[in-house]
């Protein structure tokens, strides 16, 4: 029996809330509480006659801390599921502190405005003591850690895929096949066609800020950074066959680098295909990238904000992608004595999940996790006060919870490394 408020109805918290209303003894009563209200009634008036959960919504701003403490208040959840953007995670953070409630999200702080010159300046330190300029990272969150643990709540950061479950693979590994592990890398392949010359699968102003970004990778303890895409590999994905991916920096390796020390070398590719690659450069070339304002006929514009109302919703992709998606961890180290390694990771085809929950395998793969992840806060699995991502946790039940609500996982103990 509980209650939870969901911030966010969009592409990811869509299937969040479709995957949470198939679970309707754990989740009882569900507030959907976005921007736009309107959003959240017509995804309330659809799950309602299929499912036992007890649907409500709300309408919220979460950038302002006051308003969701007032719905905390009135609603009372158990839990608070932060699936807006990156934005808003420290003021929902703020708000569960104050009510007394757990917390947990998908992405890692980041703020809308990169030009907020109190940001900046901490920022431009961290890039020079860290070695990565990439705009989000978990310091920001990691700074509420005795905040948290204090107040004796769970705050749960990261858990979609990656970030998240590429971590409870990490996670696994460490505790069933490894007793070091030498080297991770992380793949994320999308081998989805959407039929379009140039469409981004989540959010396009978040998605594009991280994939024009420099990459960066972790090696013998420090970070070693590289121009965007510079880093190229050709890999050949179960189910989805030949294709080229890119070294991109990602936060998850942030967070394994900490918690999983003896590692000496992590790195994340991600494939793209040259139609992206092509419209992605031209685009940053002549500026539609930036977040910061332009004067446009006496309005100021953000640009990247107004190439995303130009571009399809990526909710909007779902009955036309076609094609699977493989992510996954590929491990060397030591058992035993002996070396070793592993691949694990999960194939997910993007029909089939349009076919379930009416959104494309990108929102499905992010979504199906973070239902898992407050499960297992609802269940109490994974409840220790503080702040925590994906890989402090027995990854075990939250594993179980993916294979039995659609993200099963294969493995191989003699996979093709990357060089
Ligand atoms: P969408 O843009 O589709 O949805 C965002 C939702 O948040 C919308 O409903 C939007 O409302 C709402 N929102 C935005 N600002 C506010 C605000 N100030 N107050 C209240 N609601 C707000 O994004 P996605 O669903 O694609 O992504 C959701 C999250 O998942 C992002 O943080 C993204 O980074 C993360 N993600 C994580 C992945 C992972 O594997 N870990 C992979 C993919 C995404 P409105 O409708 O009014 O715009």
């Amino acid at each position: 029996m509980s209650k939870v408020l969901v911030i966010g109805c969009g592409g990811v918290a869509s299937v969040a809330i479709h995957k949470c209303c198939q679970a309707s003894d754990i989740f009882t009563e569900l507030c959907i509480a976005s921007r736009t209200k309107a959003k959240c009634d017509q995804l309330a008036a659809k799950l309602s006659p299929n499912t036992s959960t007890k649907i409500t919504t709300a309408q919220v701003d979460a950038d302002d801390v006051q308003q969701v403490i007032d719905l905390i208040n009135a609603y009372k959840p158990d839990l608070v599921m932060n699936i807006a953007l990156p934005y808003q995670d420290l003021t929902i953070m703020d708000a569960c502190l104050a009510c007394g409630v757990n917390y947990m999200d998908t992405a890692n702080y980041e703020p809308e405005d990169t030009d907020d010159p109190e940001w900046r300046a901490i920022y431009e330190k961290r890039c020079k003591e860290a070695g990565f300029s990439a705009y989000f990272d978990y310091s920001w969150q990691w700074a509420y850690r005795k905040k948290f643990e204090e107040a004796g709540l769970t705050a749960l950061l990261g858990c979609g895929f990656d970030p998240g479950v590429t971590q409870a693979y990490c996670a696994y590994a460490k505790k069933h096949e490894f007793d070091t592990i030498d080297t991770i890398d992380i793949l994320d392949c999308n081998g989805g066609d959407h039929g379009y010359a140039f469409a981004t699968n989540f959010n396009p102003e978040v998605n594009l800020r991280e994939v024009s970004a420099p990459g960066s990778y972790w090696e013998d303890g420090h970070w070693v950074e590289i121009p965007a895409m510079s880093i190229k590999r050709e890999y050949d994905f179960d189910q989805v066959g030949h294709k080229d991916m890119y070294l991109l920096h990602h936060e998850e390796i942030e967070s394994l680098a900490l918690n999983i020390p003896e590692v000496k070398r992590i790195r994340f590719f991600m494939t793209f295909g040259q139609s992206y690659l092509d419209h992605m450069r031209c685009l940053e070339n002549v500026g539609m990238l930036s977040t910061s304002p332009v004067e446009f006929e006496g309005q100021q514009i953000v640009p990247i904000k107004f190439l995303k109302a130009l571009l399809p919703d990526p909710a909007s992709l779902g009955p036309r992608t076609k094609g699977k998606t493989n992510i996954g961890c590929i491990f060397t180290g030591k058992k035993d004595g002996k070396d070793k390694t592993y691949y694990i990771y999960n194939v997910c085809d993007h029909e089939e999940s349009y076919r379930e929950v009416e959104s494309q395998a990108i929102s499905y793969t992010t979504g199906v996790p973070a239902m898992c992840g407050a499960m297992m806060l609802l269940t109490g699995k994974w409840n220790k006060p503080g702040v925590y991502t994906v890989e402090e946790f027995d990854p075990d039940p939250f594993l179980d919870a993916l294979e039995k609500y659609g993200l099963p996982r294969n493995e191989s103990h003699e996979p093709v490394l990357v060089d």
